[in-house]
C-alpha cells in the first residue's frame, strides 16, 4: 500500500524568500517526495477549514480575525508574519489537511501530512510562525465526531509544544507529549501532560534514548486510539534555530522509532512536518522528506 500524503499547492503562501521563514519549503519538500517516486497517485488535497472546525480548538474571536485577516498587528509579531490573504488561505488548508490527513491514518494505519504541525498558536492567538493550531483543529474534531476517544500527541519539534498544552489544558482525552530544548523558544512554556526538557547540543545517542525510554511510558498513559507525530527536524544540527545536534540518521532513527512503536501496536499514526528552519532551503527540504521515507516503509505491506 503506498503512503497517503496530503498536499495542497496553498501550503507554501509565498513569502519573500528573504523572510526568516521558510515558506518555499512546502513547495520543495514535494519536489523531494516526487523524486523518490513517492506521488505516485497517493495525493490527498484538503479544502480549506471551515470556521466551524477550527473553532473547536479557537476562541471563535481569533478565528474570525484569521478568516477576515484581521488579526491585531499585536499577535501579527508575535505569529512572524502579517496574516493576508495567502496566509489565512495557508493556515486553513494545513488544518483541514491535517484533518485529512488523520481520518485516512485512521483507516489505512498511516498518513502524512506534507505541513502542518504549527503547535505554537494557542486558543486564544496565533504565535512563533504559528496561525492556527492544526492537530489541535484535528484532535478536537475527531473527539466530536467520535472517530477517536482518545487522542497521544508525540511532539518532537525542537520547541515546547505550549499551543497543543494550551488547547488541550482542560481535555483529558487528549494526551500532550513534548520533548524538546528546555532552554529554546518558547520562554514561557505551558505544561504539556508530559514535557521533556533537553539540554541544547544534545546528539543522536542521547536524545534516542530518551526517546526510547519514554515512549512506553506515554503509550500506557495515554492509550490512544490515534497518535499525532510533529516530526519537526529543527533538531538538525545545521538548523539556525534548534541548538541540537541530531544528524540526519538520527532523525531516521527517531521517526523509525516513533512510528514503529506505534505502527507494532498497531496504532494509527498521522504525520506532520512540524518546524525546520534553514536559508539551505534545498536541504530543509530533503530533512522533511525522511519523515515521508519513513513511514512509507510502515505503510508497505500493511
Ligand atoms: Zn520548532
Amino acid at each position: 500500500m503506498t503512503l497517503p500524503i496530503v498536499h495542497h499547492p496553498g501550503y507554501d503562501a509565498k513569502l519573500p524568500p528573504t523572510h526568516r521563514f521558510p515558506m518555499s519549503k512546502y513547495s520543495l519538500l514535494m519536489e523531494s517526495l516526487a523524486v523518490r517516486g513517492m506521488l505516485g497517485g497517493a495525493i490527498e488535497v484538503p479544502s480549506p477549514a471551515a470556521a466551524e472546525w477550527l473553532n473547536r480548538a479557537h476562541d471563535s474571536g481569533y478565528v474570525e480575525q484569521v478568516l477576515s485577516c484581521t488579526v491585531p498587528h499585536r499577535i501579527e509579531r508575535e505569529i512572524g508574519f502579517p496574516v493576508d490573504e495567502r496566509v489565512s488561505r495557508r493556515a486553513q488548508l494545513a488544518s483541514a489537511g491535517t484533518v485529512l490527513a488523520a481520518r485516512l491514518a485512521l483507516q489505512q494505519g498511516i498518513a502524512c501530512n506534507a505541513a502542518g504541525g504549527s503547535h505554537h498558536a494557542r486558543r486564544s492567538q496565533g504565535a512563533g510562525f504559528c496561525t492556527l493550531n492544526d492537530v489541535g483543529v484535528a484532535a478536537a474534531l475527531l473527539l466530536t465526531e467520535g472517530l477517536a476517544e482518545r487522542i497521544l500527541v508525540v511532539d518532537l519539534d525542537v520547541h515546547q509544544g505550549d499551543g497543543t498544552a494550551d488547547i488541550f489544558a482542560e481535555e483529558p482525552r487528549v494526551f500532550t507529549f513534548s520533548m524538546h530544548g528546555e532552554r529554546n523558544y518558547p520562554v514561557r512554556k505551558i505544561a504539556s501532560d508530559l514535557d521533556i526538557g533537553l539540554p541544547d547540543g544534545i546528539e543522536d545517542a542521547a536524545y534516542l534514548e530518551t526517546l526510547r525510554a519514554t515512549l512506553p511510558t506515554v503509550t500506557a498513559r495515554s492509550a490512544p486510539d490515534i497518535v499525532f507525530y510533529n516530526a519537526g527536524v529543527d533538531p538538525h544540527f545545521a538548523d539556525r534555530l534548534g541548538r541540537m545536534k541530531l544528524t540526519d540518521d538520527g532523525l531516521r532513527e527517531r521517526d523509525t522509532t516513533v512510528i514503529g512503536h506505534f505502527r507494532d501496536r498497531d496504532i494509527p499514526v498521522c504525520g506532520v512536518i512540524g518546524g525546520g528552519y534553514s536559508t539551505d532551503v534545498a536541504s530543509l527540504a530533503e530533512r522533511h522528506a525522511i519523515l515521508f521515507e519513513v513511514a512509507a516503509e510502515f505503510s508497505a505491506g500493511d
